[in-house]
Protein backbone atom coordinates (compact mmCIF):
# COMPACT_ATOMS: atom_id res chain seq x y z
CA UNK A 1 0.00 0.00 0.00
CA UNK A 2 1.17 3.29 -0.88
CA UNK A 3 0.36 7.69 0.11
CA UNK A 4 -0.20 8.74 -3.51
CA UNK A 5 -1.10 12.48 -4.54
CA UNK A 6 -2.37 12.34 -8.14
CA UNK A 7 -2.59 15.62 -10.26
CA UNK A 8 -4.64 16.43 -12.93
CA UNK A 9 -4.55 19.30 -15.17
CA UNK A 10 -6.89 21.56 -17.20
CA UNK A 11 -7.15 19.32 -20.06
CA UNK A 12 -7.47 16.12 -18.15
CA UNK A 13 -10.44 17.39 -17.01
CA UNK A 14 -12.16 19.35 -19.83
CA UNK A 15 -15.17 17.88 -19.86
CA UNK A 16 -17.23 15.06 -18.47
CA UNK A 17 -15.62 12.21 -20.58
CA UNK A 18 -12.31 13.11 -19.87
CA UNK A 19 -13.62 13.50 -15.96
CA UNK A 20 -14.75 9.93 -16.08
CA UNK A 21 -11.14 9.09 -17.38
CA UNK A 22 -9.51 10.88 -14.73
CA UNK A 23 -11.71 9.05 -12.11
CA UNK A 24 -10.89 5.59 -13.87
CA UNK A 25 -7.62 6.16 -13.20
CA UNK A 26 -8.18 7.34 -9.52
CA UNK A 27 -9.73 3.88 -9.41
CA UNK A 28 -7.33 1.47 -10.28
CA UNK A 29 -5.02 3.38 -7.67
CA UNK A 30 -7.62 2.71 -4.77
CA UNK A 31 -8.36 -0.31 -6.17
CA UNK A 32 -4.43 -1.52 -5.79
CA UNK A 33 -5.19 -0.44 -1.96
CA UNK A 34 -3.32 2.90 -2.01
CA UNK A 35 -4.47 5.91 -0.19
CA UNK A 36 -5.02 8.61 -2.63
CA UNK A 37 -5.53 12.47 -2.78
CA UNK A 38 -6.34 13.90 -5.87
CA UNK A 39 -5.86 17.42 -6.68
CA UNK A 40 -7.53 19.27 -9.62
CA UNK A 41 -7.77 22.49 -11.87
CA UNK A 42 -10.03 23.99 -13.54
CA UNK A 43 -11.61 22.61 -16.81
CA UNK A 44 -8.98 24.00 -19.82
CA UNK A 45 -9.74 27.64 -20.36
CA UNK A 46 -12.52 28.52 -17.72
CA UNK A 47 -9.48 30.14 -15.51
CA UNK A 48 -8.40 32.74 -18.44
CA UNK A 49 -12.79 33.56 -18.65
CA UNK A 50 -13.16 34.20 -14.83
CA UNK A 51 -9.68 36.41 -15.14
CA UNK A 52 -11.21 38.14 -18.19
CA UNK A 53 -15.05 38.63 -16.03
CA UNK A 54 -12.82 40.26 -12.70
CA UNK A 55 -10.53 42.32 -15.38
CA UNK A 56 -13.64 43.64 -17.38
CA UNK A 57 -15.76 44.48 -14.52
CA UNK A 58 -13.56 47.64 -13.47
CA UNK A 59 -10.41 49.30 -13.88
CA UNK A 60 -9.09 48.58 -10.62
CA UNK A 61 -10.29 46.58 -8.21
CA UNK A 62 -10.17 44.46 -4.76
CA UNK A 63 -7.42 41.50 -5.42
CA UNK A 64 -9.69 39.69 -2.27
CA UNK A 65 -12.48 39.68 -4.95
CA UNK A 66 -10.03 38.26 -7.72
CA UNK A 67 -9.35 35.55 -6.21
CA UNK A 68 -13.10 34.46 -5.03
CA UNK A 69 -13.83 34.78 -8.89
CA UNK A 70 -11.02 32.76 -10.81
CA UNK A 71 -10.97 30.25 -7.63
CA UNK A 72 -14.41 29.13 -8.38
CA UNK A 73 -13.01 27.07 -11.38
CA UNK A 74 -11.79 24.11 -9.18
CA UNK A 75 -14.72 24.30 -7.21
CA UNK A 76 -16.74 22.67 -10.21
CA UNK A 77 -14.30 20.18 -11.26
CA UNK A 78 -13.87 19.12 -8.00
CA UNK A 79 -17.91 18.46 -7.30
CA UNK A 80 -18.13 16.97 -10.26
CA UNK A 81 -14.97 14.51 -9.90
CA UNK A 82 -16.20 13.27 -6.55
CA UNK A 83 -19.70 12.35 -8.17
CA UNK A 84 -17.88 10.55 -10.66
CA UNK A 85 -15.98 8.33 -8.12
CA UNK A 86 -18.84 7.81 -6.06
CA UNK A 87 -20.85 6.44 -9.12
CA UNK A 88 -17.79 4.25 -9.59
CA UNK A 89 -18.38 2.89 -6.45
CA UNK A 90 -15.43 4.66 -4.89
CA UNK A 91 -15.46 6.76 -1.52
CA UNK A 92 -14.84 10.05 -2.00
CA UNK A 93 -15.88 13.36 -0.97
CA UNK A 94 -14.46 17.23 -2.47
CA UNK A 95 -12.29 19.32 -0.66
CA UNK A 96 -12.08 23.56 -1.18
CA UNK A 97 -8.91 24.73 -0.06
CA UNK A 98 -9.95 26.56 3.35
CA UNK A 99 -12.10 23.61 4.31
CA UNK A 100 -8.87 21.29 4.98
CA UNK A 101 -7.09 24.08 5.18
CA UNK A 102 -4.97 24.90 3.21
CA UNK A 103 -3.62 28.34 5.06
CA UNK A 104 -1.59 30.82 2.64
CA UNK A 105 -0.01 34.35 3.46
CA UNK A 106 -2.70 37.46 2.60
CA UNK A 107 -0.78 38.04 -0.95
CA UNK A 108 -4.12 37.90 -3.03
CA UNK A 109 -3.83 36.30 -6.84
CA UNK A 110 -0.33 35.10 -5.78
CA UNK A 111 -0.39 33.85 -2.42
CA UNK A 112 2.26 31.31 -0.60
CA UNK A 113 1.40 28.27 1.19
CA UNK A 114 1.84 28.22 4.58
CA UNK A 115 0.35 25.20 6.13
CA UNK A 116 -1.75 22.36 5.54
CA UNK A 117 -3.98 20.71 8.15
CA UNK A 118 -4.19 17.29 7.12
CA UNK A 119 -5.62 15.15 9.62
CA UNK A 120 -8.53 14.98 8.69
CA UNK A 121 -7.62 13.61 5.26
CA UNK A 122 -5.39 11.25 6.99
CA UNK A 123 -8.23 10.08 9.06
CA UNK A 124 -10.59 9.25 6.27
CA UNK A 125 -7.91 7.30 4.36
CA UNK A 126 -8.08 4.75 6.90
CA UNK A 127 -11.88 4.12 6.14
CA UNK A 128 -10.71 4.03 2.45
CA UNK A 129 -11.88 7.35 1.20
CA UNK A 130 -10.18 9.51 -1.86
CA UNK A 131 -9.72 13.22 -0.95
CA UNK A 132 -10.65 15.32 -3.88
CA UNK A 133 -8.82 18.53 -3.25
CA UNK A 134 -9.09 21.82 -5.34
CA UNK A 135 -5.60 23.06 -6.80
CA UNK A 136 -4.82 26.45 -6.88
CA UNK A 137 -6.36 28.07 -3.76
CA UNK A 138 -5.89 28.20 -0.05
CA UNK A 139 -7.32 30.69 2.51
CA UNK A 140 -5.58 33.50 4.61
CA UNK A 141 -5.64 34.16 8.14
CA UNK A 142 -8.29 36.86 7.80
CA UNK A 143 -10.23 33.49 6.81
CA UNK A 144 -10.14 35.24 2.93
CA UNK A 145 -10.08 33.00 -0.38
CA UNK A 146 -6.93 33.05 -1.78
CA UNK A 147 -5.11 31.55 -5.15
CA UNK A 148 -1.60 30.95 -5.70
CA UNK A 149 -1.18 31.96 -9.35
CA UNK A 150 -1.25 30.76 -12.70
CA UNK A 151 -0.41 27.30 -13.09
CA UNK A 152 -0.62 26.66 -9.12
CA UNK A 153 -2.70 23.68 -8.86
CA UNK A 154 0.91 21.96 -9.62
CA UNK A 155 1.90 24.06 -5.65
CA UNK A 156 -1.16 22.57 -4.16
CA UNK A 157 -0.05 18.93 -5.41
CA UNK A 158 3.10 19.18 -4.42
CA UNK A 159 2.64 20.72 -1.27
CA UNK A 160 -0.08 18.58 -0.33
CA UNK A 161 2.11 15.44 -1.31
CA UNK A 162 4.89 16.93 1.34
CA UNK A 163 2.36 17.55 3.75
CA UNK A 164 0.86 13.82 3.54
CA UNK A 165 4.42 12.45 3.41
CA UNK A 166 3.43 10.56 -0.11
CA UNK A 167 5.30 8.39 -1.83
CA UNK A 168 4.50 10.03 -5.21
CA UNK A 169 3.06 12.76 -6.29
CA UNK A 170 2.07 12.28 -9.83
CA UNK A 171 1.12 15.02 -12.22
CA UNK A 172 -0.92 14.06 -15.08
CA UNK A 173 -1.00 16.57 -18.23
CA UNK A 174 -1.58 16.60 -21.90
CA UNK A 175 1.99 15.48 -22.93
CA UNK A 176 4.03 12.47 -21.44
CA UNK A 177 6.77 13.59 -19.39
CA UNK A 178 9.81 16.29 -19.56
CA UNK A 179 11.38 16.88 -22.79
CA UNK A 180 14.96 17.40 -23.55
CA UNK A 181 13.33 20.61 -25.29
CA UNK A 182 10.07 21.88 -26.89
CA UNK A 183 8.45 18.88 -29.00
CA UNK A 184 6.72 21.35 -31.29
CA UNK A 185 9.73 23.32 -32.19
CA UNK A 186 12.20 20.63 -32.09
CA UNK A 187 10.96 17.22 -34.01
CA UNK A 188 14.01 15.10 -32.73
CA UNK A 189 13.53 15.99 -29.18
CA UNK A 190 12.97 13.19 -26.46
CA UNK A 191 11.16 12.18 -23.04
CA UNK A 192 13.58 12.00 -20.82
CA UNK A 193 13.29 9.45 -17.70
CA UNK A 194 14.90 10.89 -15.10
CA UNK A 195 15.56 14.74 -14.64
CA UNK A 196 17.10 16.19 -11.42
CA UNK A 197 15.47 18.42 -9.12
CA UNK A 198 17.80 21.14 -10.17
CA UNK A 199 17.63 20.63 -13.49
CA UNK A 200 14.27 20.77 -13.40
CA UNK A 201 13.98 24.35 -11.42
CA UNK A 202 15.80 25.60 -13.99
CA UNK A 203 14.05 24.26 -17.00
CA UNK A 204 10.74 25.45 -15.75
CA UNK A 205 12.07 29.03 -14.63
CA UNK A 206 13.49 29.43 -18.24
CA UNK A 207 10.79 28.22 -20.05
CA UNK A 208 9.87 24.63 -20.18
CA UNK A 209 5.80 25.02 -19.39
CA UNK A 210 5.23 21.47 -18.12
CA UNK A 211 5.80 22.18 -14.02
CA UNK A 212 5.10 25.86 -12.70
CA UNK A 213 8.50 26.56 -11.06
CA UNK A 214 7.11 27.08 -7.33
CA UNK A 215 6.19 23.76 -7.23
CA UNK A 216 9.91 22.50 -7.97
CA UNK A 217 11.06 24.71 -5.90
CA UNK A 218 8.68 23.08 -2.75
CA UNK A 219 9.49 19.53 -4.42
CA UNK A 220 13.38 20.04 -3.86
CA UNK A 221 13.28 21.21 -0.26
CA UNK A 222 11.10 18.52 0.61
CA UNK A 223 12.42 16.12 -1.40
CA UNK A 224 8.78 15.17 -2.62
CA UNK A 225 9.09 12.26 -5.66
CA UNK A 226 7.56 13.88 -8.50
CA UNK A 227 6.47 12.02 -11.28
CA UNK A 228 5.40 13.73 -14.97
CA UNK A 229 3.42 11.98 -16.84
CA UNK A 230 0.59 11.76 -19.25
CA UNK A 231 -3.55 11.44 -18.59
CA UNK A 232 -4.48 10.08 -21.24
CA UNK A 233 -1.83 7.22 -22.47
CA UNK A 234 -0.15 4.91 -20.41
CA UNK A 235 3.18 5.84 -19.97
CA UNK A 236 6.20 5.92 -17.26
CA UNK A 237 6.73 9.73 -17.45
CA UNK A 238 9.63 11.72 -16.34
CA UNK A 239 10.52 10.97 -12.97
CA UNK A 240 11.45 14.12 -11.24
CA UNK A 241 14.94 12.66 -9.04
CA UNK A 242 17.91 13.92 -6.85
CA UNK A 243 20.81 13.71 -8.56
CA UNK A 244 22.65 10.41 -6.92
CA UNK A 245 19.46 8.53 -8.35
CA UNK A 246 20.89 8.88 -11.30
CA UNK A 247 23.06 6.53 -13.40
CA UNK A 248 24.37 7.88 -16.73
CA UNK A 249 23.89 11.48 -16.21
CA UNK A 250 24.00 13.91 -19.27
CA UNK A 251 26.37 16.85 -19.35
CA UNK A 252 23.53 18.99 -20.69
CA UNK A 253 19.35 17.52 -20.05
CA UNK A 254 17.74 20.16 -21.87
CA UNK A 255 17.39 23.33 -24.23
CA UNK A 256 15.07 26.18 -23.01
CA UNK A 257 13.67 29.42 -24.93
CA UNK A 258 11.36 31.79 -23.80
CA UNK A 259 10.14 34.66 -25.40
CA UNK A 260 8.37 36.17 -22.38
CA UNK A 261 12.02 38.91 -22.39
CA UNK A 262 12.07 42.21 -23.30
CA UNK A 263 15.27 44.26 -23.66
CA UNK A 264 16.40 47.81 -22.43
CA UNK A 265 19.76 49.54 -23.20
CA UNK A 266 21.00 52.65 -21.59
CA UNK A 267 23.79 54.44 -23.00
CA UNK A 268 26.41 56.97 -22.00
CA UNK A 269 25.28 56.46 -18.66
CA UNK A 270 28.40 57.54 -16.33
CA UNK A 271 30.63 55.23 -14.89
CA UNK A 272 30.55 56.00 -10.61
CA UNK A 273 29.85 54.46 -7.77
CA UNK A 274 25.82 54.34 -7.63
CA UNK A 275 25.11 54.69 -10.92
CA UNK A 276 23.55 50.84 -11.35
CA UNK A 277 21.77 51.06 -8.27
CA UNK A 278 20.25 54.19 -9.68
CA UNK A 279 18.85 52.39 -12.04
CA UNK A 280 17.55 48.96 -10.98
CA UNK A 281 16.39 50.62 -7.22
CA UNK A 282 13.58 52.50 -9.04
CA UNK A 283 12.77 49.54 -11.13
CA UNK A 284 12.39 47.09 -7.84
CA UNK A 285 10.82 49.87 -6.49
CA UNK A 286 8.08 49.42 -9.04
CA UNK A 287 8.07 45.63 -8.63
CA UNK A 288 9.67 45.39 -11.93
CA UNK A 289 11.58 42.26 -12.16
CA UNK A 290 15.03 42.36 -14.21
CA UNK A 291 16.44 39.14 -15.11
CA UNK A 292 19.87 39.43 -16.97
CA UNK A 293 22.85 41.88 -16.81
CA UNK A 294 25.45 43.19 -19.05
CA UNK A 295 27.47 46.69 -18.29
CA UNK A 296 30.25 47.37 -20.87
CA UNK A 297 33.77 48.06 -19.24
CA UNK A 298 34.06 51.58 -20.33
CA UNK A 299 37.94 51.47 -21.73
CA UNK A 300 39.01 55.63 -22.14
CA UNK A 301 35.79 57.44 -21.03
CA UNK A 302 33.91 57.71 -18.01
CA UNK A 303 30.37 56.50 -19.53
CA UNK A 304 29.61 52.87 -19.84
CA UNK A 305 26.15 51.01 -21.79
CA UNK A 306 24.13 48.79 -19.57
CA UNK A 307 22.00 46.04 -21.19
CA UNK A 308 19.19 44.42 -18.89
CA UNK A 309 16.40 42.47 -19.62
CA UNK A 310 12.63 42.14 -17.86
CA UNK A 311 9.30 40.48 -18.88
CA UNK A 312 7.49 41.96 -22.09
CA UNK A 313 4.24 42.93 -19.65
CA UNK A 314 6.60 45.11 -18.14
CA UNK A 315 8.72 46.49 -20.37
CA UNK A 316 6.17 49.12 -21.27
CA UNK A 317 6.44 50.30 -17.29
CA UNK A 318 10.06 49.71 -16.98
CA UNK A 319 10.42 52.58 -19.85
CA UNK A 320 8.03 54.83 -18.03
CA UNK A 321 9.94 54.69 -14.91
CA UNK A 322 13.21 55.16 -16.63
CA UNK A 323 11.97 58.21 -19.00
CA UNK A 324 11.28 59.82 -15.21
CA UNK A 325 14.91 59.04 -14.54
CA UNK A 326 16.80 61.07 -17.38
CA UNK A 327 17.81 63.82 -15.72
CA UNK A 328 19.07 62.39 -12.51
CA UNK A 329 20.64 59.43 -14.33
CA UNK A 330 21.97 61.89 -17.24
CA UNK A 331 22.59 58.63 -19.74
CA UNK A 332 22.22 59.42 -23.27
CA UNK A 333 19.83 56.89 -25.27
CA UNK A 334 16.97 54.55 -24.04
CA UNK A 335 16.49 51.84 -26.28
CA UNK A 336 14.14 49.29 -25.94
CA UNK A 337 13.70 45.95 -27.77
CA UNK A 338 10.84 43.02 -27.10
CA UNK A 339 11.90 40.87 -30.31
CA UNK A 340 14.14 38.75 -28.67
CA UNK A 341 14.12 35.24 -26.80
CA UNK A 342 16.37 33.87 -24.11
CA UNK A 343 17.66 30.27 -25.19
CA UNK A 344 19.58 28.81 -22.64
CA UNK A 345 21.76 24.95 -22.05
CA UNK A 346 20.97 23.09 -18.68
CA UNK A 347 22.60 20.21 -17.39
CA UNK A 348 24.24 19.28 -13.84
CA UNK A 349 26.90 18.00 -15.91
CA UNK A 350 28.14 21.36 -16.53
CA UNK A 351 29.45 21.76 -12.85
CA UNK A 352 32.23 19.14 -13.73
CA UNK A 353 32.84 19.59 -17.54
CA UNK A 354 34.58 22.64 -19.48
CA UNK A 355 33.33 23.92 -22.92
CA UNK A 356 29.94 23.61 -22.17
CA UNK A 357 29.18 27.20 -23.05
CA UNK A 358 32.10 27.34 -25.50
CA UNK A 359 30.03 24.92 -27.63
CA UNK A 360 26.92 27.10 -27.30
CA UNK A 361 28.77 30.02 -28.77
CA UNK A 362 30.43 28.61 -31.79
CA UNK A 363 27.27 26.64 -32.26
CA UNK A 364 25.21 29.89 -32.75
CA UNK A 365 27.90 31.61 -34.46
CA UNK A 366 27.71 28.39 -37.31
CA UNK A 367 24.32 29.93 -37.84
CA UNK A 368 25.41 33.74 -37.97
CA UNK A 369 23.38 33.85 -34.89
CA UNK A 370 24.33 37.17 -32.93
CA UNK A 371 24.38 37.16 -29.02
CA UNK A 372 23.43 39.94 -27.30
CA UNK A 373 23.43 39.55 -23.70
CA UNK A 374 25.04 36.05 -21.91
CA UNK A 375 24.15 34.49 -18.31
CA UNK A 376 25.24 31.81 -16.60
CA UNK A 377 24.22 29.83 -13.41
CA UNK A 378 26.35 26.89 -12.16
CA UNK A 379 24.06 24.52 -14.36
CA UNK A 380 22.67 26.74 -17.25
CA UNK A 381 23.71 28.88 -19.91
CA UNK A 382 21.53 31.44 -20.95
CA UNK A 383 21.66 33.81 -24.35
CA UNK A 384 19.78 36.59 -25.65
CA UNK A 385 19.15 36.45 -29.20
CA UNK A 386 17.07 37.90 -32.03
CA UNK A 387 13.55 36.22 -31.79
CA UNK A 388 13.63 35.38 -35.35
CA UNK A 389 16.21 32.73 -34.90
CA UNK A 390 13.72 30.78 -31.74
CA UNK A 391 13.93 27.88 -33.84
CA UNK A 392 17.10 27.75 -35.79
CA UNK A 393 18.80 28.39 -32.31
CA UNK A 394 17.55 25.55 -29.96
CA UNK A 395 17.20 23.06 -33.55
CA UNK A 396 21.45 23.42 -34.07
CA UNK A 397 22.05 23.11 -30.18
CA UNK A 398 19.81 20.12 -29.76
CA UNK A 399 21.58 18.70 -32.10
CA UNK A 400 25.24 20.02 -30.89
CA UNK A 401 24.87 18.71 -27.51
CA UNK A 402 23.79 15.31 -28.80
CA UNK A 403 20.44 15.26 -27.68
CA UNK A 404 18.88 14.64 -30.91
CA UNK A 405 16.67 11.18 -31.15
CA UNK A 406 18.01 8.61 -32.87
N1 LIG B 1 -6.75 26.85 -12.92
C1 LIG B 1 -5.57 27.60 -12.56
C2 LIG B 1 -4.94 28.23 -13.79
O1 LIG B 1 -5.41 28.03 -14.89
C3 LIG B 1 -4.59 26.78 -11.80
C4 LIG B 1 -4.00 25.63 -12.60
O2 LIG B 1 -4.64 25.09 -13.49
O3 LIG B 1 -2.89 25.24 -12.30
O4 LIG B 1 -4.00 28.95 -13.66
MG1 LIG C 1 -0.61 23.65 -15.40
Amino acid sequence: MARIVMKFGGTSVADLERIRNVAGRIKAEVDRGNQVAVVISAMAGVTNQLADYADQSAELYDLREYDVVVSSGEQVTAGILAIVLQDLGVSARSWLGWQIPIRTNDAHGNARIEDIDVTEILRRFDDGQVAVVTGFQGIDAQGRVTTLGRGGSDISAVALAAALDAERCDIHTDVDGVYTSDPRIVAKAHKLDRVTYEEMLEMASQGAKVLQTRSVEIAMKHRVRVRVLSSFENSSGTLIVDEDEIVEQAIVSGITYSRDEAKITLTRVPDRPGAAAGIFGPLAEAAINVDMIVQNVSVDSDETGITFTVTKADLERAVKVLEGLRDSLEYGDLLSDPNVVKVSVIGVGMRSHVGVAQKMFSTLAEKGINIQVISTSEIKVSVLVAEEYTELAVRSLHSAYGLDAA
